[in-house]
């Protein structure tokens, strides 16, 4: 079967495709991206209106463009999969409205499905199905959750997330204080591969003896690195960006890591899926296969491709829901920008 997929929760429009065999297995055909981002980037942050209407000019060229990179013709697709929440209100109506016209002129099934359990499948797409049971770390731009996961068609608890910023948005918010570009993320990641993690030691939020084991907070962090700026700004001191870039990101990962692997252990869940934008990150990788590896936990981490925003998951979501027999959406499905993880499909 053919499942194609449709993303368009934030500033990237995505189609991906999907080739579900019947044993269950799935090859990925396509998986074009169209991205806004370069519109938001004067803003410092995606711009609602902007991201709709970007969506509205790039989701039939990408729709055209996965079509001949997978060699399917349209009439060849067997279902549609599309987010329909989290994420921006006019950003997701667009890929719903896209979505339900597809379905309706190919007469399919229509799947609307969770973004962020999404960002969870996209590993499927590069290292296969997902044990019995396993622990999620999510980690984007706009979430950050410690996830249990017996079943990526319904059964998600979330056991940890951020109080107050998510990582994805700690990197972009301290990217424009030391006057990187946005998104912060991919600049940070490579100015500090020539800083020194332990340069400055900035606070690690929520590793209390009586703070939530499995609640994260970036905002004091992000706070942290403003005021040491400022302070050597004032004295007219020079500041080194890779050393801030290094022992902020070093802050960051020390603390999703310690508190993924402290979940895994004490659930006994042996396999740990980091996913999301931030799961691109270097840094993140390398501690945390260290980390894993010392608990003797199995670590899965998509490629960055498949960790930011696309359509592939999507897709990869939809052709698990397919197989796993689950009834489609309603053609009248309506999208939900504060949709819950643990509503997988709606
Ligand atoms: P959400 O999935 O929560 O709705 P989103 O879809 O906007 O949010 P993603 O596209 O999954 O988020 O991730 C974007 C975030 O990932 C941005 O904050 C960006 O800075 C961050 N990011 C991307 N690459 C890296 C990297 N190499 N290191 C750290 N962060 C990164
Ligand atoms: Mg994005
Ligand atoms: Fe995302």
């Amino acid at each position: 079967k053919i499942v194609l997929g449709i993303e368009s929760s934030c500033d990237e429009t995505g189609v991906g495709i999907v080739r579900l065999a019947g044993d269950g297995s799935m090859e990925l055909l396509a998986d074009e991206v169209a991205s806004s981002v370069d519109q938001h980037a004067r803003f410092g942050g995606v711009v609602p209106e902007v991201a709709s209407r970007a969506h509205l000019e790039a989701m039939v060229p990408t729709m055209s463009r996965a079509l001949t990179a997978s060699g399917i013709a349209l009439s060849d697709v067997d279902a549609i999969a599309v987010t329909c929440g989290p994420g921006l209100a006019g950003a997701l109506l667009v890929g719903v409205a896209a979505a339900k016209a597809y379905a309706a002129a190919l007469d399919v099934p229509l799947y609307g499905v969770n973004h962020l359990a999404g960002h969870v499948a996209a590993d499927t797409l590069q290292h296969g199905p997902l044990p019995a049971e396993c622990l999620a770390l999510l980690v984007s731009g706009g979430h950050t959750q410690l996830l249990r996961i017996e079943d990526l068609a319904g059964k998600i608890t979330e056991i940890g997330s951020t109080i107050d910023d998510a990582a994805g948005e700690a990197y972009d918010k301290v990217a424009r204080i030391i006057g990187l570009p946005y998104p912060g993320g991919p600049p940070i990641d490579r100015a500090a591969a020539d800083g020194d993690p332990k340069a400055i030691s900035f606070p690690r939020g929520l590793t209390g003896p009586r703070d939530a084991k499995f609640d994260f907070s970036f905002s004091g962090l992000k706070t942290a690195v403003a005021r040491w700026v400022e302070a050597r700004e004032r004295d007219g001191d020079a500041i080194s960006v890779p050393d801030v870039c290094a022992s902020f990101q070093e802050a960051v990962v020390d603390v999703l890591t310690a508190k993924a692997v402290r979940a895994a252990t004490e659930f006994g869940i042996g396999t740990l899926v980091v996913s999301g934008g931030v799961a691109a990150n270097s840094r993140l990788k390398a501690l945390a296969a260290q980390r894993c590896a010392d608990a003797g936990v199995e670590l899965r981490v998509p490629r960055p491709r498949l960790c930011t925003d696309n359509g592939a998951m999507i897709a990869a979501l939809g052709a698990h829901l397919v197989a796993a027999g689950v009834r489609p959406s309603a053609m009248d499905l309506p999208t939900d920008p504060g949709l819950p993880v643990d509503t997988v499909f709606v």
